[in-house]
């Protein structure tokens, strides 16, 4: 999907700050952070969106989860932190190539505390 910016992260032709890279899989940090960490975990195959990745290929779908379970290791949240698949315009997704958040590093209650 030459058309598709995080196909395009994938292949390299657009820079990101990457994280973890596996054959399946690729994440990197997103660039307008919403938390202190703020990763984006994508698997390297187009898929519009975690229903459409789940359904079509579930094994893969288990890859991404691990594969942001090892993220949030290693950047230090793995004891607290939101993973969030946003799926369609109307709750937000604005790139429609599947990823998940991996937000940590600060408190998502509220009120805070
Ligand atoms: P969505 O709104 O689809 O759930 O999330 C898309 C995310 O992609 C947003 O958090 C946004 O900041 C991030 N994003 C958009 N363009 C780029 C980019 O070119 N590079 C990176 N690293 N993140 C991006
Ligand atoms: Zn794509």
């Amino acid at each position: 999907m030459s058309d598709c910016l995080f196909c395009r992260i994938v292949a390299g032709e657009i820079p990101a700050d990457v994280v973890l890279s596996t054959d399946e899989v690729l994440a990197f940090r997103d660039i307008d952070p919403k938390a202190p960490v703020h990763v984006l975990v994508v698997p390297r195959e187009h898929f519009a969106n975690i229903h459409e990745l789940a359904i079509a290929a579930p094994s893969l779908t288990s890859s991404l989860i691990a594969a942001a379970a090892d993220v949030a290791e290693s950047e230090g949240v793995a004891d607290a932190y939101r993973l969030v698949f946003n799926t369609g315009a109307q709750v937000g997704q604005s790139v429609f190539h599947v990823h998940g958040h991996i937000l940590g590093g600060r408190d998502f209650t509220w009120p805070p505390g």
